[in-house]
Protein backbone atom coordinates (compact mmCIF):
# COMPACT_ATOMS: atom_id res chain seq x y z
CA UNK A 1 0.00 0.00 0.00
CA UNK A 2 2.57 2.60 0.85
CA UNK A 3 5.65 2.21 -1.86
CA UNK A 4 9.16 2.75 -0.35
CA UNK A 5 9.61 5.53 -2.13
CA UNK A 6 6.35 7.10 -1.32
CA UNK A 7 6.27 10.87 -0.24
CA UNK A 8 5.35 11.94 3.14
CA UNK A 9 1.62 12.20 3.20
CA UNK A 10 0.26 15.28 4.43
CA UNK A 11 -3.56 16.49 5.50
CA UNK A 12 -4.57 19.71 6.34
CA UNK A 13 -7.34 20.97 6.78
CA UNK A 14 -9.17 24.42 6.23
CA UNK A 15 -12.13 25.91 4.83
CA UNK A 16 -14.55 24.15 1.99
CA UNK A 17 -14.95 27.27 0.03
CA UNK A 18 -15.94 26.13 -3.27
CA UNK A 19 -17.43 22.11 -3.60
CA UNK A 20 -16.30 19.75 -5.70
CA UNK A 21 -13.00 17.09 -5.52
CA UNK A 22 -10.54 16.98 -7.81
CA UNK A 23 -6.78 15.27 -7.83
CA UNK A 24 -3.90 16.33 -9.51
CA UNK A 25 -0.86 17.96 -9.67
CA UNK A 26 0.53 20.92 -7.40
CA UNK A 27 1.17 24.59 -9.05
CA UNK A 28 3.06 26.61 -6.70
CA UNK A 29 2.11 29.86 -7.87
CA UNK A 30 4.18 33.19 -6.81
CA UNK A 31 4.34 35.04 -3.26
CA UNK A 32 4.48 38.90 -2.54
CA UNK A 33 7.85 37.89 -0.31
CA UNK A 34 9.95 37.20 -2.83
CA UNK A 35 9.80 39.99 -4.75
CA UNK A 36 11.23 42.32 -1.78
CA UNK A 37 13.89 43.73 -1.33
CA UNK A 38 15.90 46.58 0.46
CA UNK A 39 18.20 49.04 0.26
CA UNK A 40 19.35 52.55 1.16
CA UNK A 41 19.08 55.74 -1.45
CA UNK A 42 22.21 57.64 -0.81
CA UNK A 43 20.94 61.25 -1.81
CA UNK A 44 18.18 63.37 -2.41
CA UNK A 45 17.89 62.49 -6.28
CA UNK A 46 17.77 58.90 -6.25
CA UNK A 47 14.83 59.50 -3.66
CA UNK A 48 12.67 61.53 -6.53
CA UNK A 49 13.99 58.49 -9.35
CA UNK A 50 12.63 56.45 -6.80
CA UNK A 51 9.36 57.42 -6.24
CA UNK A 52 9.23 58.44 -10.35
CA UNK A 53 9.76 54.31 -10.70
CA UNK A 54 7.32 53.61 -7.90
CA UNK A 55 4.48 55.86 -9.78
CA UNK A 56 5.15 53.94 -13.35
CA UNK A 57 4.63 50.93 -11.23
CA UNK A 58 1.48 52.28 -10.29
CA UNK A 59 0.16 53.23 -13.26
CA UNK A 60 1.48 50.17 -15.07
CA UNK A 61 -0.56 48.76 -12.14
CA UNK A 62 -3.88 50.70 -12.95
CA UNK A 63 -3.85 49.87 -16.43
CA UNK A 64 -3.26 45.88 -15.70
CA UNK A 65 -6.50 46.40 -13.46
CA UNK A 66 -8.45 47.72 -15.63
CA UNK A 67 -7.44 45.44 -18.52
CA UNK A 68 -8.26 42.49 -16.16
CA UNK A 69 -11.99 44.11 -15.02
CA UNK A 70 -12.03 43.99 -18.91
CA UNK A 71 -11.67 40.00 -18.73
CA UNK A 72 -13.28 39.47 -15.35
CA UNK A 73 -16.67 40.64 -16.89
CA UNK A 74 -16.37 37.80 -19.22
CA UNK A 75 -16.18 35.25 -16.74
CA UNK A 76 -19.92 36.05 -15.26
CA UNK A 77 -20.83 36.79 -12.50
CA UNK A 78 -20.52 40.70 -10.72
CA UNK A 79 -18.81 39.59 -8.22
CA UNK A 80 -15.23 39.35 -9.36
CA UNK A 81 -15.20 42.60 -11.21
CA UNK A 82 -16.62 44.39 -8.44
CA UNK A 83 -13.39 43.28 -6.43
CA UNK A 84 -11.58 45.08 -9.24
CA UNK A 85 -13.52 48.33 -8.58
CA UNK A 86 -11.84 48.11 -4.99
CA UNK A 87 -8.60 47.73 -6.32
CA UNK A 88 -9.23 50.32 -9.19
CA UNK A 89 -10.67 52.58 -5.81
CA UNK A 90 -7.46 51.99 -3.64
CA UNK A 91 -4.97 52.72 -6.27
CA UNK A 92 -6.87 56.00 -7.20
CA UNK A 93 -7.21 57.07 -3.42
CA UNK A 94 -3.95 58.09 -2.54
CA UNK A 95 -3.80 57.42 0.93
CA UNK A 96 -1.95 54.00 -0.02
CA UNK A 97 0.44 55.98 -2.72
CA UNK A 98 0.82 58.48 -0.70
CA UNK A 99 1.85 56.33 2.69
CA UNK A 100 5.24 55.03 0.61
CA UNK A 101 6.14 58.00 -1.35
CA UNK A 102 6.47 59.21 2.45
CA UNK A 103 8.23 56.81 3.51
CA UNK A 104 10.68 56.58 0.17
CA UNK A 105 11.14 60.53 1.57
CA UNK A 106 11.26 60.06 5.06
CA UNK A 107 13.72 57.33 5.09
CA UNK A 108 15.50 57.17 2.04
CA UNK A 109 14.73 53.36 1.59
CA UNK A 110 13.79 51.82 -1.70
CA UNK A 111 10.18 51.69 -2.81
CA UNK A 112 9.69 47.99 -2.35
CA UNK A 113 11.03 48.24 0.81
CA UNK A 114 8.76 51.59 1.42
CA UNK A 115 5.67 49.16 0.30
CA UNK A 116 6.29 46.44 2.75
CA UNK A 117 5.99 49.08 5.41
CA UNK A 118 2.79 50.72 4.21
CA UNK A 119 1.23 47.25 4.00
CA UNK A 120 2.18 46.41 7.98
CA UNK A 121 0.93 49.88 8.77
CA UNK A 122 -2.20 49.15 7.01
CA UNK A 123 -2.47 45.40 8.71
CA UNK A 124 -1.65 47.03 11.95
CA UNK A 125 -5.17 48.96 11.38
CA UNK A 126 -6.84 46.19 9.89
CA UNK A 127 -6.23 44.15 12.86
CA UNK A 128 -8.25 45.97 15.11
CA UNK A 129 -11.48 45.85 12.83
CA UNK A 130 -13.95 44.28 14.82
CA UNK A 131 -16.50 42.99 11.69
CA UNK A 132 -15.04 39.69 10.18
CA UNK A 133 -15.97 40.70 6.60
CA UNK A 134 -14.31 44.08 6.72
CA UNK A 135 -10.96 42.77 8.53
CA UNK A 136 -10.74 40.57 5.72
CA UNK A 137 -10.75 43.39 3.03
CA UNK A 138 -6.92 43.39 4.08
CA UNK A 139 -6.20 41.09 1.19
CA UNK A 140 -7.09 43.75 -0.98
CA UNK A 141 -3.89 46.09 -0.14
CA UNK A 142 -1.57 42.84 -0.34
CA UNK A 143 -2.96 42.25 -3.63
CA UNK A 144 -2.61 46.07 -4.68
CA UNK A 145 0.91 45.84 -2.99
CA UNK A 146 2.17 42.40 -5.25
CA UNK A 147 1.04 43.84 -8.30
CA UNK A 148 2.46 47.16 -7.77
CA UNK A 149 5.86 44.94 -7.00
CA UNK A 150 5.76 42.63 -9.87
CA UNK A 151 5.90 45.90 -11.89
CA UNK A 152 8.51 47.36 -10.21
CA UNK A 153 10.53 44.10 -10.34
CA UNK A 154 10.28 44.54 -14.13
CA UNK A 155 9.09 41.20 -14.48
CA UNK A 156 6.17 39.88 -17.03
CA UNK A 157 2.69 39.67 -15.31
CA UNK A 158 2.94 35.85 -14.58
CA UNK A 159 0.13 33.96 -15.19
CA UNK A 160 -0.83 29.98 -15.60
CA UNK A 161 -1.87 31.01 -19.09
CA UNK A 162 1.43 31.16 -20.14
CA UNK A 163 2.78 27.82 -18.50
CA UNK A 164 2.57 24.46 -20.04
CA UNK A 165 0.22 22.95 -17.87
CA UNK A 166 -0.26 19.69 -19.59
CA UNK A 167 -3.69 18.38 -18.01
CA UNK A 168 -4.11 20.80 -15.78
CA UNK A 169 -2.98 21.73 -12.53
CA UNK A 170 -3.65 22.60 -8.53
CA UNK A 171 -3.22 26.25 -8.08
CA UNK A 172 -1.19 26.38 -4.82
CA UNK A 173 -0.66 29.66 -3.03
CA UNK A 174 -1.16 31.85 -0.16
CA UNK A 175 -3.09 33.96 -1.75
CA UNK A 176 -5.36 35.26 -5.15
CA UNK A 177 -6.34 37.73 -6.17
CA UNK A 178 -9.21 38.20 -9.14
CA UNK A 179 -6.18 39.88 -11.02
CA UNK A 180 -4.20 36.35 -10.85
CA UNK A 181 -7.06 34.41 -11.10
CA UNK A 182 -8.51 36.34 -14.40
CA UNK A 183 -5.23 35.59 -16.38
CA UNK A 184 -5.76 31.44 -16.10
CA UNK A 185 -6.81 29.77 -18.09
CA UNK A 186 -9.65 27.87 -16.67
CA UNK A 187 -9.56 24.26 -18.84
CA UNK A 188 -6.25 24.00 -17.08
CA UNK A 189 -7.07 25.01 -13.92
CA UNK A 190 -8.67 22.06 -11.64
CA UNK A 191 -8.62 23.69 -8.17
CA UNK A 192 -7.53 26.02 -5.72
CA UNK A 193 -5.80 25.93 -2.74
CA UNK A 194 -4.64 28.74 -0.40
CA UNK A 195 -2.92 29.83 2.96
CA UNK A 196 -5.04 32.33 3.86
CA UNK A 197 -8.92 32.98 2.91
CA UNK A 198 -12.68 32.31 4.34
CA UNK A 199 -15.46 31.60 2.28
CA UNK A 200 -15.77 35.43 1.58
CA UNK A 201 -12.41 35.56 0.08
CA UNK A 202 -11.86 36.23 -3.14
CA UNK A 203 -10.42 32.92 -4.36
CA UNK A 204 -13.60 31.42 -2.65
CA UNK A 205 -15.24 33.89 -4.88
CA UNK A 206 -13.78 33.49 -8.10
CA UNK A 207 -13.61 29.46 -6.99
CA UNK A 208 -17.48 29.42 -6.90
CA UNK A 209 -18.69 31.26 -9.71
CA UNK A 210 -16.46 29.15 -12.00
CA UNK A 211 -17.23 25.66 -9.98
CA UNK A 212 -13.83 24.98 -9.59
CA UNK A 213 -12.81 23.15 -6.05
CA UNK A 214 -10.95 25.23 -3.89
CA UNK A 215 -9.84 25.05 -0.09
CA UNK A 216 -8.87 28.29 1.63
CA UNK A 217 -7.48 29.10 4.90
CA UNK A 218 -4.97 26.16 5.14
CA UNK A 219 -2.31 28.30 6.66
CA UNK A 220 1.13 26.62 6.16
CA UNK A 221 0.05 24.65 2.76
CA UNK A 222 2.70 26.49 0.87
CA UNK A 223 5.18 25.95 3.38
CA UNK A 224 4.64 22.03 2.81
CA UNK A 225 3.44 21.46 -0.61
CA UNK A 226 6.09 21.31 -3.81
CA UNK A 227 4.92 22.03 -7.60
CA UNK A 228 4.05 18.79 -8.79
CA UNK A 229 3.63 16.80 -5.86
CA UNK A 230 0.39 14.70 -6.31
CA UNK A 231 -2.32 16.37 -4.41
CA UNK A 232 -6.40 15.78 -3.25
CA UNK A 233 -8.32 19.12 -2.76
CA UNK A 234 -11.82 18.87 -1.25
CA UNK A 235 -14.14 21.42 -1.54
CA UNK A 236 -17.07 20.24 0.19
CA UNK A 237 -15.33 18.81 3.36
CA UNK A 238 -12.39 21.22 3.53
CA UNK A 239 -9.67 19.10 2.90
CA UNK A 240 -6.45 18.91 1.41
CA UNK A 241 -4.21 16.05 1.09
CA UNK A 242 -0.42 16.60 -0.14
CA UNK A 243 0.94 12.78 -1.67
CA UNK A 244 -1.54 11.13 -0.97
CA UNK A 245 -0.96 6.91 -0.94
CA UNK A 246 -2.87 5.45 -3.64
CA UNK A 247 -5.61 3.72 -1.22
CA UNK A 248 -6.87 7.25 -0.44
CA UNK A 249 -5.84 8.50 -3.78
CA UNK A 250 -8.61 5.36 -5.09
CA UNK A 251 -11.55 6.50 -2.57
CA UNK A 252 -11.73 10.08 -3.71
CA UNK A 253 -11.20 9.14 -7.04
CA UNK A 254 -14.47 7.17 -6.84
CA UNK A 255 -16.19 9.94 -4.50
CA UNK A 256 -15.18 12.44 -7.74
CA UNK A 257 -16.72 9.97 -9.93
CA UNK A 258 -20.28 9.79 -7.36
CA UNK A 259 -20.25 13.54 -7.04
CA UNK A 260 -20.18 13.82 -10.87
CA UNK A 261 -22.87 11.21 -11.04
CA UNK A 262 -26.21 13.44 -11.11
CA UNK A 263 -26.65 13.51 -7.00
CA UNK A 264 -29.76 15.76 -7.03
CA UNK A 265 -31.59 12.97 -9.20
CA UNK A 266 -30.80 10.36 -5.82
CA UNK A 267 -30.71 12.78 -3.09
CA UNK A 268 -34.31 13.02 -2.08
CA UNK A 269 -33.86 8.94 -1.26
CA UNK A 270 -31.19 10.13 1.17
CA UNK A 271 -33.31 10.69 4.66
CA UNK A 272 -36.20 7.58 3.48
CA UNK A 273 -35.10 4.73 5.57
CA UNK A 274 -33.34 1.82 3.96
CA UNK A 275 -36.71 -0.54 3.85
CA UNK A 276 -37.31 -3.17 1.22
CA UNK A 277 -40.62 -3.36 -0.09
CA UNK A 278 -41.53 -6.12 1.52
CA UNK A 279 -40.46 -4.51 5.20
CA UNK A 280 -37.17 -5.88 5.42
CA UNK A 281 -34.70 -3.06 6.96
CA UNK A 282 -30.51 -2.45 6.56
CA UNK A 283 -28.93 0.27 8.39
CA UNK A 284 -27.04 2.75 6.19
CA UNK A 285 -23.62 3.62 7.64
CA UNK A 286 -21.37 6.28 6.31
CA UNK A 287 -17.59 6.03 6.17
CA UNK A 288 -15.43 8.78 6.84
CA UNK A 289 -11.82 9.69 7.22
CA UNK A 290 -12.21 12.95 8.56
CA UNK A 291 -14.88 14.98 10.85
CA UNK A 292 -15.41 17.84 8.39
CA UNK A 293 -17.39 14.68 6.35
CA UNK A 294 -19.76 14.81 9.10
CA UNK A 295 -21.94 16.70 6.81
CA UNK A 296 -21.36 15.18 3.73
CA UNK A 297 -22.76 11.80 5.49
CA UNK A 298 -25.62 13.48 6.93
CA UNK A 299 -26.94 15.40 3.60
CA UNK A 300 -26.62 12.34 1.92
CA UNK A 301 -28.59 10.26 4.45
CA UNK A 302 -26.12 8.27 6.56
CA UNK A 303 -27.84 7.26 9.61
CA UNK A 304 -24.75 6.60 11.44
CA UNK A 305 -21.01 5.99 11.04
CA UNK A 306 -20.38 2.75 10.09
CA UNK A 307 -16.55 3.16 9.90
CA UNK A 308 -14.17 6.19 10.83
CA UNK A 309 -10.89 5.67 9.36
CA UNK A 310 -8.31 7.14 12.21
CA UNK A 311 -5.48 6.88 10.27
CA UNK A 312 -5.06 10.50 9.35
CA UNK A 313 -4.86 11.36 13.30
CA UNK A 314 -1.26 9.90 12.85
CA UNK A 315 -0.17 10.59 9.58
CA UNK A 316 -0.82 14.26 9.50
CA UNK A 317 2.04 15.03 12.05
CA UNK A 318 5.49 15.25 13.40
CA UNK A 319 5.03 14.06 16.98
CA UNK A 320 2.34 11.22 17.99
CA UNK A 321 -1.31 12.49 18.62
CA UNK A 322 -1.98 13.01 22.49
CA UNK A 323 -4.74 11.80 23.78
CA UNK A 324 -6.75 14.75 23.33
CA UNK A 325 -5.78 14.91 20.23
CA UNK A 326 -7.73 11.77 18.96
CA UNK A 327 -10.39 13.06 21.58
CA UNK A 328 -11.23 16.54 20.09
CA UNK A 329 -11.64 14.64 16.64
CA UNK A 330 -13.77 11.77 17.74
CA UNK A 331 -16.15 14.30 19.95
CA UNK A 332 -16.70 16.13 16.56
CA UNK A 333 -18.12 12.38 15.05
CA UNK A 334 -19.58 11.03 18.37
CA UNK A 335 -23.14 12.50 19.34
CA UNK A 336 -23.69 14.11 16.80
CA UNK A 337 -27.27 15.19 15.63
CA UNK A 338 -28.28 12.83 13.40
CA UNK A 339 -25.92 9.79 13.87
CA UNK A 340 -27.17 6.76 15.78
CA UNK A 341 -24.15 5.22 16.59
CA UNK A 342 -20.32 6.46 15.26
CA UNK A 343 -17.85 2.90 14.51
CA UNK A 344 -14.49 4.01 15.55
CA UNK A 345 -11.68 2.04 14.14
CA UNK A 346 -8.31 1.64 15.64
CA UNK A 347 -5.87 2.67 13.22
CA UNK A 348 -4.66 -0.11 10.08
CA UNK A 349 -1.18 1.14 9.22
CA UNK A 350 2.22 -0.24 9.26
CA UNK A 351 4.23 1.37 11.97
CA UNK A 352 6.38 3.51 9.16
CA UNK A 353 3.84 5.74 9.49
CA UNK A 354 4.69 7.10 13.02
CA UNK A 355 8.34 6.16 13.37
CA UNK A 356 10.83 7.48 10.71
CA UNK A 357 13.51 6.05 12.06
CA UNK A 358 15.05 2.74 11.64
CA UNK A 359 12.79 1.35 14.95
CA UNK A 360 11.18 -0.43 12.02
CA UNK A 361 12.94 -1.38 9.06
CA UNK A 362 11.10 -0.77 5.51
CA UNK A 363 8.90 -4.18 4.63
CA UNK A 364 9.29 -5.57 1.49
CA UNK A 365 5.10 -5.98 1.47
CA UNK A 366 3.60 -3.65 3.78
CA UNK A 367 0.25 -5.05 3.04
CA UNK A 368 1.20 -8.55 5.28
CA UNK A 369 3.71 -6.90 7.63
CA UNK A 370 3.62 -5.52 10.84
CA UNK A 371 0.33 -3.38 10.24
CA UNK A 372 -3.14 -2.30 12.15
CA UNK A 373 -3.92 -4.73 15.50
CA UNK A 374 -0.54 -6.56 14.54
CA UNK A 375 1.54 -3.18 15.54
CA UNK A 376 -0.85 -2.47 18.40
CA UNK A 377 -0.10 -5.30 19.77
CA UNK A 378 3.24 -4.69 19.78
CA UNK A 379 3.27 -1.10 20.57
CA UNK A 380 0.64 -1.10 23.86
CA UNK A 381 1.64 2.42 24.64
CA UNK A 382 0.66 3.52 21.55
CA UNK A 383 -2.83 1.59 21.25
CA UNK A 384 -3.66 2.75 24.54
CA UNK A 385 -3.78 6.18 23.99
CA UNK A 386 -6.22 5.61 21.39
CA UNK A 387 -8.17 3.29 23.43
CA UNK A 388 -8.41 5.63 26.33
CA UNK A 389 -9.52 8.35 23.94
CA UNK A 390 -11.96 6.17 22.06
CA UNK A 391 -13.37 5.13 26.01
CA UNK A 392 -13.73 8.46 26.52
CA UNK A 393 -15.51 9.19 23.56
CA UNK A 394 -18.04 6.75 24.56
CA UNK A 395 -19.59 8.48 27.42
CA UNK A 396 -20.67 11.61 24.86
CA UNK A 397 -22.96 9.14 22.28
CA UNK A 398 -23.50 5.54 20.93
CA UNK A 399 -19.59 4.22 20.13
CA UNK A 400 -18.68 1.50 18.44
CA UNK A 401 -14.90 -0.13 18.77
CA UNK A 402 -13.86 -1.57 15.64
CA UNK A 403 -10.49 -3.58 15.45
CA UNK A 404 -8.91 -4.04 12.02
CA UNK A 405 -7.00 -6.89 10.69
CA UNK A 406 -8.20 -9.88 13.12
CA UNK A 407 -6.51 -12.62 12.11
CA UNK A 408 -7.29 -15.22 14.91
CA UNK A 409 -8.67 -15.74 18.44
CA UNK A 410 -5.54 -14.75 20.17
CA UNK A 411 -5.41 -11.10 18.76
CA UNK A 412 -9.02 -10.25 19.44
CA UNK A 413 -8.51 -11.71 23.20
CA UNK A 414 -5.34 -9.84 23.97
CA UNK A 415 -6.79 -6.65 22.10
CA UNK A 416 -9.71 -6.93 24.77
CA UNK A 417 -6.96 -7.61 27.99
CA UNK A 418 -5.54 -4.49 26.66
CA UNK A 419 -9.03 -2.54 26.47
CA UNK A 420 -10.12 -3.73 29.87
CA UNK A 421 -7.10 -2.71 31.50
CA UNK A 422 -7.42 0.86 29.93
CA UNK A 423 -11.34 0.64 31.33
CA UNK A 424 -9.84 -0.08 34.69
CA UNK A 425 -7.06 2.63 34.37
CA UNK A 426 -9.97 5.34 33.53
CA UNK A 427 -12.26 3.66 35.93
CA UNK A 428 -9.72 3.98 38.90
CA UNK A 429 -9.45 7.86 37.91
CA UNK A 430 -13.45 8.47 37.88
CA UNK A 431 -13.47 8.90 34.10
CA UNK A 432 -17.25 8.23 33.01
CA UNK A 433 -17.32 5.98 30.00
CA UNK A 434 -19.41 3.66 28.17
CA UNK A 435 -19.15 0.62 30.07
CA UNK A 436 -21.10 -1.41 27.70
CA UNK A 437 -19.28 -0.11 24.58
CA UNK A 438 -19.73 -2.84 21.21
CA UNK A 439 -16.32 -4.40 20.58
CA UNK A 440 -16.60 -5.71 16.69
CA UNK A 441 -14.22 -7.43 14.50
CA UNK A 442 -13.54 -6.30 11.20
CA UNK A 443 -13.11 -9.79 8.74
CA UNK A 444 -10.74 -9.10 5.99
CA UNK A 445 -8.53 -11.67 6.76
CA UNK A 446 -9.65 -15.72 5.12
CA UNK A 447 -8.29 -17.21 8.08
CA UNK A 448 -10.87 -14.83 10.38
CA UNK A 449 -13.60 -16.49 8.03
CA UNK A 450 -13.08 -19.48 8.58
CA UNK A 451 -13.21 -19.14 12.51
CA UNK A 452 -15.75 -16.48 12.34
CA UNK A 453 -17.53 -18.77 14.63
CA UNK A 454 -14.51 -18.84 17.55
CA UNK A 455 -14.35 -14.94 17.14
CA UNK A 456 -18.19 -14.04 17.33
CA UNK A 457 -17.98 -15.50 20.60
CA UNK A 458 -15.48 -12.59 21.65
CA UNK A 459 -17.41 -9.83 19.59
CA UNK A 460 -20.91 -7.80 19.24
CA UNK A 461 -20.65 -7.71 15.37
CA UNK A 462 -18.93 -8.34 12.77
CA UNK A 463 -17.98 -5.79 9.98
CA UNK A 464 -16.76 -7.30 6.46
CA UNK A 465 -13.71 -5.52 4.68
CA UNK A 466 -14.27 -6.79 1.40
CA UNK A 467 -11.38 -4.26 0.07
CA UNK A 468 -8.69 -6.63 2.11
CA UNK A 469 -11.13 -9.92 1.96
CA UNK A 470 -11.17 -9.81 -1.39
CA UNK A 471 -7.21 -8.95 -1.91
CA UNK A 472 -6.08 -11.26 0.66
CA UNK A 473 -8.82 -14.47 -0.71
CA UNK A 474 -7.78 -13.84 -4.09
CA UNK A 475 -4.42 -12.86 -3.93
CA UNK A 476 -4.32 -9.63 -5.62
CA UNK A 477 -2.44 -6.43 -4.65
CA UNK A 478 -5.61 -4.19 -4.66
CA UNK A 479 -3.88 -1.12 -5.95
CA UNK A 480 -1.70 -3.25 -8.66
CA UNK A 481 -3.43 -2.02 -11.87
CA UNK A 482 -1.91 -5.57 -13.94
CA UNK A 483 -3.82 -7.46 -11.54
CA UNK A 484 -7.00 -5.27 -11.38
CA UNK A 485 -8.82 -7.50 -13.44
CA UNK A 486 -9.21 -10.09 -11.61
CA UNK A 487 -10.51 -7.96 -8.24
CA UNK A 488 -13.76 -9.22 -8.47
CA UNK A 489 -16.35 -9.02 -5.52
CA UNK A 490 -18.84 -10.92 -7.16
CA UNK A 491 -16.32 -13.87 -7.49
CA UNK A 492 -17.96 -16.94 -6.03
CA UNK A 493 -15.21 -17.70 -3.83
CA UNK A 494 -15.84 -13.99 -2.03
CA UNK A 495 -19.77 -14.42 -1.89
CA UNK A 496 -18.90 -18.24 -0.31
CA UNK A 497 -17.38 -15.98 2.43
CA UNK A 498 -19.25 -13.57 2.95
CA UNK A 499 -22.39 -15.97 3.28
CA UNK A 500 -20.21 -17.33 5.88
CA UNK A 501 -19.22 -14.72 7.80
CA UNK A 502 -23.20 -14.09 8.08
CA UNK A 503 -24.45 -17.00 8.76
CA UNK A 504 -22.10 -17.84 11.16
CA UNK A 505 -22.79 -14.22 12.91
CA UNK A 506 -26.59 -14.79 12.89
CA UNK A 507 -26.13 -18.34 14.46
CA UNK A 508 -24.14 -16.62 17.32
CA UNK A 509 -26.44 -13.92 17.74
CA UNK A 510 -24.55 -10.72 16.09
CA UNK A 511 -25.05 -8.58 13.72
CA UNK A 512 -22.65 -8.23 10.65
CA UNK A 513 -21.92 -4.96 8.87
CA UNK A 514 -20.01 -4.58 5.70
CA UNK A 515 -18.36 -1.23 5.09
CA UNK A 516 -15.96 -2.26 2.09
CA UNK A 517 -16.39 -0.43 -1.14
CA UNK A 518 -18.31 -3.44 -2.25
CA UNK A 519 -21.19 -2.24 0.02
CA UNK A 520 -21.96 1.09 -2.13
CA UNK A 521 -22.25 -0.61 -5.18
CA UNK A 522 -25.34 -0.33 -6.55
CA UNK A 523 -24.75 -3.50 -8.93
CA UNK A 524 -24.55 -5.42 -5.95
CA UNK A 525 -26.87 -4.03 -3.75
CA UNK A 526 -29.81 -7.15 -3.96
CA UNK A 527 -27.18 -9.59 -3.40
CA UNK A 528 -25.90 -8.27 -0.46
CA UNK A 529 -29.92 -7.57 0.74
CA UNK A 530 -29.79 -11.61 -0.21
CA UNK A 531 -27.27 -12.51 1.76
CA UNK A 532 -28.97 -10.18 5.14
CA UNK A 533 -26.24 -8.16 6.06
CA UNK A 534 -27.56 -6.29 8.77
CA UNK A 535 -25.28 -3.10 8.25
CA UNK A 536 -24.05 -1.35 4.87
CA UNK A 537 -21.26 0.79 5.55
CA UNK A 538 -20.28 2.98 2.36
CA UNK A 539 -18.68 6.67 0.86
CA UNK A 540 -21.62 8.80 2.10
CA UNK A 541 -22.11 10.07 -1.58
CA UNK A 542 -23.54 6.52 -2.63
CA UNK A 543 -25.99 5.82 0.15
CA UNK A 544 -29.17 7.86 -1.69
CA UNK A 545 -28.71 5.27 -5.01
CA UNK A 546 -28.13 2.42 -2.82
CA UNK A 547 -31.52 3.75 -0.40
CA UNK A 548 -33.28 3.58 -3.93
CA UNK A 549 -32.59 0.29 -4.66
CA UNK A 550 -33.03 -1.54 -1.30
CA UNK A 551 -36.59 0.62 -1.56
CA UNK A 552 -37.46 -0.39 -4.68
CA UNK A 553 -36.46 -4.22 -4.17
CA UNK A 554 -38.38 -7.25 -1.95
CA UNK A 555 -35.92 -9.25 0.58
CA UNK A 556 -37.47 -12.21 -1.45
CA UNK A 557 -36.74 -11.88 -4.89
CA UNK A 558 -32.79 -10.85 -3.38
CA UNK A 559 -32.63 -14.01 -2.24
CA UNK A 560 -33.56 -15.46 -4.99
CA UNK A 561 -31.03 -13.80 -6.53
CA UNK A 562 -28.47 -14.78 -4.30
CA UNK A 563 -29.86 -18.48 -4.98
CA UNK A 564 -29.43 -18.61 -8.18
CA UNK A 565 -26.11 -16.66 -8.78
CA UNK A 566 -24.78 -19.50 -5.89
CA UNK A 567 -25.50 -21.64 -8.05
CA UNK A 568 -23.22 -20.07 -10.73
CA UNK A 569 -19.30 -21.78 -10.93
CA UNK A 570 -17.43 -18.42 -12.54
CA UNK A 571 -16.58 -15.00 -11.87
CA UNK A 572 -17.29 -14.18 -15.24
CA UNK A 573 -21.09 -15.87 -15.46
CA UNK A 574 -21.73 -14.00 -12.19
CA UNK A 575 -20.51 -10.68 -13.01
CA UNK A 576 -22.72 -10.89 -16.64
CA UNK A 577 -25.90 -12.44 -14.45
CA UNK A 578 -26.40 -9.85 -11.87
CA UNK A 579 -25.56 -6.72 -14.06
CA UNK A 580 -28.16 -7.96 -16.75
CA UNK A 581 -30.30 -8.16 -13.95
CA UNK A 582 -29.85 -5.53 -12.00
CA UNK A 583 -29.94 -3.31 -15.26
CA UNK A 584 -33.19 -4.42 -16.32
CA UNK A 585 -34.69 -4.58 -12.30
CA UNK A 586 -33.11 -1.21 -12.32
CA UNK A 587 -32.88 0.27 -15.82
CA UNK A 588 -31.67 4.18 -14.92
CA UNK A 589 -29.43 3.59 -11.88
CA UNK A 590 -27.18 1.03 -12.71
CA UNK A 591 -23.93 2.48 -14.25
CA UNK A 592 -22.17 1.42 -17.51
CA UNK A 593 -19.75 -0.83 -16.72
CA UNK A 594 -16.21 0.47 -18.29
CA UNK A 595 -13.83 -2.78 -18.09
C1 LIG B 1 -11.77 -2.99 3.90
O1 LIG B 1 -10.69 -3.58 3.92
O2 LIG B 1 -12.75 -3.37 3.23
C2 LIG B 1 -11.96 -1.77 4.70
C3 LIG B 1 -13.14 -1.21 4.83
O3 LIG B 1 -10.87 -1.21 5.24
P1 LIG B 1 -9.78 -0.34 4.43
O4 LIG B 1 -10.33 -0.07 3.07
O5 LIG B 1 -9.56 0.88 5.24
O6 LIG B 1 -8.62 -1.27 4.43
MG1 LIG C 1 -9.19 -3.10 5.40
Amino acid sequence: MYPEDAKKTFVLKGIGASPGIVTGKAYLYDRLDSLISFYTLSDMALVESEIKRFQNAVAKSEKELLEVKDKLSNIGGIEPSYIMDVHIMILNDGAFINSTIQFIKDMYVNAEWAIRMTVDKYRDIFDKVEDDYLRKRFNDIQYIAQMILRNLSGKKRRSVEELELGKGVIIIAQDLSPADTAQMKFDQVLGFATDVGGKTSHTAIVARSIEIPAVVGLKTLTRMVHTNDEMIVDGTSGVVIINPDPDILRRYEEKRRLEREGKTEYLKYAQLPAVTLDNYRVEIGGNIEFCEEIPTALTNGAEGIGLFRTEYIYINREELPSEEDHLASYRRVVGVEGLAWSTIRTFDLGGDKFFSDSKLSKEMNPQMGLRAIRFCLREVDLFKVQLRAILRTSFFGKTKLLFPMISGIEEIREAKRILNEVKKELEGAKIPIDDDIEIGIMIEVPSAVIVADELAKEADFFSIGTNDLIQYALAIDRINDRVNYLYEPLHPAVLRLIKQVVDVGHSAGIPVAMCGEMAGDPVCTMILLGLELDELSMHPLAIPKVKKIIRGSTLKESKELLTKVMSLRSSVEIRAYVEAFMKERFPHDIPEIDQ
